[in-house]
């Protein structure tokens, strides 16, 4: 009998596989869809009437896979995404910390200024 992982491992690990799946997929169906390309434009090339491209099915299999695999990369991004994006986006411009000195905007977590070496208070003024 084998334990079963607890749902936060099995999700994170899911994750982790959508992003392999995904960037496999995505490379496969690059590479697929540049060799149907060579192949179409030196099927188109040659003047030949019989040098039809062969490999044109290769071109619908990497976009097909490059949508798959898309999809499977935002999948698998999409829960870090958010936690990166959400807080930036909801402080915004009020993460920033004014120089009482020289008036220079900086990063919130900057203890000194960068401009003209203002130490910030730790304590929040506001
Ligand atoms: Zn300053």
């Amino acid at each position: 009998m084998t334990t079963d992982d607890p749902g936060f491992h099995s999700q994170s690990a899911r994750r982790t596989t959508l992003r392999g799946v995904g960037a496999v997929a995505v490379l496969v169906g690059l590479v697929l869809v540049g060799i149907a390309l060579v192949d179409f434009i030196s099927a188109m090339a040659s003047q030949d009437i019989d040098a039809r491209p062969g490999k044109i099915w290769m071109f619908f299999v990497g976009v097909l896979l490059l949508v798959v695999g898309g999809l499977c990369l935002n999948a698998g991004r999409g829960d870090i995404r958010k936690r990166h994006t959400a807080p930036e986006a909801a402080a915004g411009s009020a993460a920033a910390v004014r120089c009482p000195s020289c008036g220079v905007t900086a990063d919130e977590g900057a203890r000194f200024c960068a401009s003209c070496g203002q130490p910030f208070a730790r304590a929040r003024t506001s």
